[in-house]
């Protein structure tokens, strides 16, 4: 562990959370060529094997700014939806970046080099507070390494808390990553404290995460998370008997998350969201975090194929399918070697593969059968029906100020009977690129994505 003065850690520290952005493609090439969203990579050759470079890397934060407003913004300050629906801001940092594990995907892996340090409890709060006081953040995301034994870095995680609520009378959203290992009566402590607890499970099969990370125990791993969600539910049920909200924590529970990394381990999109419906199933858990595998300078997975983002920001389209449009895992569509078109989206796979339920006919449907028209969201839905008794629909115009995108939803509807596009759906689709030129550039990169979700 080397010395720093205060200004480094935070230096080090945060810029772990750089470039960590969820659900949406990042990578070259992720989205049929837009480049909008390329995420500003450069390309270096043409043809679907191109190399890209990445957008120059941000300066981390400086101490010396923080006088100045938004002098931590751009590497971690993070928008996040919370479970009530309200967005809150988040500052997103690492306890320490040392660790005693060696998982081979892991920039912070225990035979890698690279400077290390660590914030004591009482500085990250200190600069939590010192964020918060300039309005920055509302909230805080803390994550962390895991030097020795994890007990002892969950006590520090609940001193953090701990000092938090009960000293500084906080009392907004905080996310904390758990450390596995931790006993019962710290899981129940950091549970009681945090607004969300968040998971890493990595890979849904026991024997394919211990390939990746040989010091990690996926049962292990899922009694943290089952202690937790059985505290989660248990208090929710307890709120709504009437039992008052804790003075200090005020917001509750937001339910657990837990996080995948994709494409380290053989395991196919199926067997992710099996797994993931499973664990859904026992309540308490609020959504899942998939991380596309991206290889890391000096570890034993630095030559390995990155997985695309999009298969990434595929998972995250079928899981909204799973836990908002009323699919059952049984109706998401897989191609022949169990993972998710990435021609298409999930929701366009299965409308594709069932014809039988098309068209639907916006003036009579039902909300259930509304939500699954490609380009109509549950949000549309609810419009369309609260609304059409009272205002006449009269065509894609009107559709659209209702929220549907009607590209892609007009192919799947009829309006009083009559067809609005006579476009077929395959050839409404086709703008999507061939998936063997989608993913297909290869970087090595020094900061895993997942650190921070
Ligand atoms: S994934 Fe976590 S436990 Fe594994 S090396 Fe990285 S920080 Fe340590």
């Amino acid at each position: 562990m080397q010395s720093m003065g205060l200004e480094q850690k935070i230096d080090l520290l945060m810029s772990m959370a750089m470039d960590d952005q969820d659900g949406v493609p990042s990578g070259p090439g992720a989205m049929s060529g837009n480049s909008s969203r390329n995420g500003g990579w450069t390309r270096l050759a043409d043809g679907p094997g191109g190399r890209y470079v990445p957008p120059p890397r941000q300066l981390p934060p400086r101490l010396r700014h923080t006088k100045e407003v938004g002098a931590l913004r751009p590497l971690n300050i993070r928008n996040v939806r919370t479970a009530g629906g309200t967005r809150t801001t988040l500052l997103r940092i690492l306890m320490t970046n040392a660790c005693s594990f060696n998982c081979h995907y892991c920039p912070m892996r225990r035979d890698r080099n690279l400077p290390r340090t660590l914030l004591k409890p009482a500085e990250l709060v200190r600069i939590f507070l010192a964020a918060h006081a300039r309005g920055w953040c509302e909230g805080l995301f803390i994550t962390t390494g895991i030097p020795g034994r994890p007990v002892k870095v969950m006590d520090d995680l609940i001193e953090v808390l701990a000092l938090l609520r009960e000293r500084h009378g906080f009392r907004g959203y905080i996310h904390v990553k758990m450390v596995p290992g931790g006993d019962d009566a710290q899981i129940e402590r950091l549970t009681a404290l945090a607004s969300r607890v968040s998971v890493n499970l990595e890979a849904p099969c026991g024997q394919h995460l211990t390939q990746i990370a040989p010091e990690k125990n996926l049962a292990t791993t899922i009694a943290g998370l089952e202690r937790t969600r059985a505290q989660v539910i248990d208090g929710w049920a307890e709120e709504r008997a009437g039992r008052p909200r804790d003075r200090l924590h005020p917001g509750g529970s937001a339910g657990m998350t837990m996080q995948f990394v994709v494409g380290a381990t053989a395991d196919t999109d199926r067997t992710i969201l099996d797994t993931v419906t499973g664990l859904y199933a026992g309540g308490g858990i609020h959504h899942s975090q998939f991380s596309a595998f991206r290889p890391i300078r000096e570890t034993p997975m630095e030559d390995m194929k990155a997985a695309p983002a999009l298969r990434e920001h595929r998972l995250y389209q079928a899981d909204h399918l799973l836990r908002q449009y009323g699919f059952g895992a049984g109706e998401i569509a897989y191609d022949q070697t169990g993972n998710l078109p990435l021609s298409v989206d999930p929701k366009c796979a299965w409308a594709l593969a069932h014809p039988e339920r098309f068209p639907v006919e916006i003036r009579t449907a039902p909300m259930a059968e509304l939500v699954r028209v490609p380009g109509i969201g549950p949000g549309t839905a609810r419009r369309i029906v609260a609304e059409r008794h009272s205002v006449s629909i009269r065509g894609l115009a009107d559709l659209r100020k209702l929220g549907a995108v009607t590209a892609r939803a007009a192919g799947f509807l009829t309006l009083g009977g009559r067809k609005l596009q006579d476009v077929r759906w395959s050839e409404q689709l086709g703008f999507w690129q061939p998936e063997d030129e989608v993913g297909t550039y290869q970087l090595q990169y020094d900061v895993s994505p997942g650190t921070f979700r």
